[in-house]
């Protein structure tokens, strides 16, 4: 099992509570306007990681986990993000991640299900230019929600 991966991030205070390791997952087809990384789009874009070695290396940084990108969500690899997530939780780490859908449009698709059952919390919605809003912590416009699914914030 495999992943595309644009970047990881050991230690930032950006993309949720605390010091995370942050993991950049490539592709995303929302296309939102003024969105941080175009380059993130290219579903091929990054370095191809084996998920156990992906996970022997978040988990070595002993920080909780962020997934990011691109949107995660939209891996066409759904059964390997779940591995990854399994693995990251086992070792007693909590899991934010970031979609472009809504919660309700996630809900929808069934792939993305045993992953919403797994992650701690989910921030989500497309990044909207004109609710753009640089006070909100964790988001960049403000009808992104930081909504909690399972276990700690
Ligand atoms: S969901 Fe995120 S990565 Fe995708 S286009 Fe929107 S802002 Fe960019």
């Amino acid at each position: 099992m495999t992943l595309n991966v644009l970047q990881i991030v050991p230690g930032t205070s950006v993309d949720g509570p605390g010091l995370r390791t942050s993991i950049y997952l490539a592709g995303c087809t929302h296309r939102c306007p003024g969105c941080h990384n175009p380059a993130s789009w290219d579903f091929n874009a990054g370095t191809l990681y084996n998920v156990d070695e992906l996970a022997d290396i978040v988990i070595s940084h002993e920080f909780n986990v962020t997934l990011t990108g691109g949107d995660p969500l939209q891996t066409p690899h759904p059964e390997a993000l779940l591995h990854l997530i399994k693995r990251i939780k086992s070792a007693g780490l909590n899991v934010w991640l970031y979609t472009g859908y809504t919660l309700e449009e996630a809900r929808q698709i069934a792939a993305i299900k045993p992953i919403l059952d797994e992650i701690d919390t989910i921030v989500d919605g497309p990044f909207i230019e004109s609710l753009r809003d640089t006070s909100l912590p964790f988001r960049g416009s403000s009808n992104q929600r930081i909504l909690k699914l399972n276990g700690e914030l």
